[in-house]
């Protein structure tokens, strides 16, 4: 099976990889499996301290990604397009994309000389991480704000701009769960975080008509502007998008827009209107954090796969 020859390992592993880690609430709230504990939320961000990871900006990952690479090629969009158009278009796209990719075009995967050249001038993008969190919940600013201040990390919030202040009726786990309201959230970007937009009502965007979407999309986008963002980044709510949402998101004049899933990051070619986050759960131990940002993470998730085995 080509997947598991030595060939592709060898350039999965040289990948130059950039992680965006996608939080929801911090909080104690034991049936929602997108909540992490303060606790877990502290200790993450410790070892990322510890370890001598850098945490930078969304914008300054955009513009790492987007400067001049040794053979970047942007045909990769149509492979990871043409399985999120497929029938599992809802589920994470970029398992076989990547490997689909490879034997399509051989400059996708930049090895050897020129990459250790722009890897010198650049630095090595899997020392970055990315911190976002989306739905703008209350205890971003009583809880993990405070934490991030702590460590000096900054960190992208993603904020449905029509539902500021209102309970998270989008919510599968809480429905109770309050949002940052306006006064709030000039509290966050006055303590040096960014604002994203997350759409203006949470709403699946595949699902509207053209009208409604560059309507939900152009109307979150001015409101983050209004606020006083130059560099405004969409995350597609519920991670769902086709071609079409991501064309608008481009059309709207967003600068870069995040998806939900991704086991493995990406190289300087990358598509910024579909930059992978890896989602944090609230089942992953000290232990599991580590390995996904190291990568181990994307290694189990292909070897299980190839296998036919089940993973989270
Ligand atoms: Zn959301």
């Amino acid at each position: 099976m080509e997947i598991l020859s030595p060939r592709h390992w060898l350039d999965y592993a040289r990948r130059n990889r950039l992680r965006i880690l996608m939080y929801h609430s911090i909080a104690d709230a034991p049936n929602d499996r997108l909540a992490v504990t303060p606790e877990m939320f502290h200790a993450q961000m410790c070892y990322l301290a510890d370890n001598q990871f850098q945490v930078i900006s969304l914008q300054s990952a955009c513009e790492l990604l987007a400067l001049p690479t040794w053979k970047g090629n942007r045909t990769q969009t149509n492979h990871v397009l043409s399985k999120v158009e497929g029938t599992d278009k809802h589920r994470d796209p970029s398992f076989f994309s990547v490997f689909q990719r490879s034997s399509v075009s051989n400059t996708s995967f930049p090895i050897g000389i020129a990459q250790t050249e722009w890897l010198k001038a650049h630095g090595d993008l899997r020392k970055k991480i990315v911190l976002t969190f989306d739905d703008g919940y209350a205890d971003f600013l009583t809880t993990a704000a405070p934490i991030l201040k702590t460590y000096g990390f900054p960190a992208t919030l993603f904020v449905v701009t029509g539902r500021g202040g209102e309970t998270a009726r989008w919510s599968t786990a809480d429905k109770t769960r309050r949002t940052l309201s306006a006064d709030e959230l000039r509290e966050v970007k006055a303590l040096g975080f960014a604002l994203g937009s997350h759409t203006a009502t949470h709403a699946d965007l595949t699902t509207l008509d053209a009208t409604v979407l560059d309507h939900e999309l152009c109307e979150s986008r001015a409101a983050i502007a209004k606020m006083g963002e130059a560099f405004i980044p969409l995350a597609y709510p519920g991670g769902r998008f086709t071609r079409r949402e991501r064309d608008a998101a481009e059309r709207a004049e967003y600068d870069s827009a995040l998806i939900v899933g991704g086991r493995w990051g990406k190289g300087a070619e990358t598509d910024l209107f579909l930059l992978k986050r890896e989602p944090m759960l609230a089942s992953d131990s000290l232990d599991w954090f580590a390995r996904r940002v190291n990568g181990y993470y994307e290694f189990h998730y292909l070897w299980a796969r190839a296998r036919g085995i089940e993973t989270r």
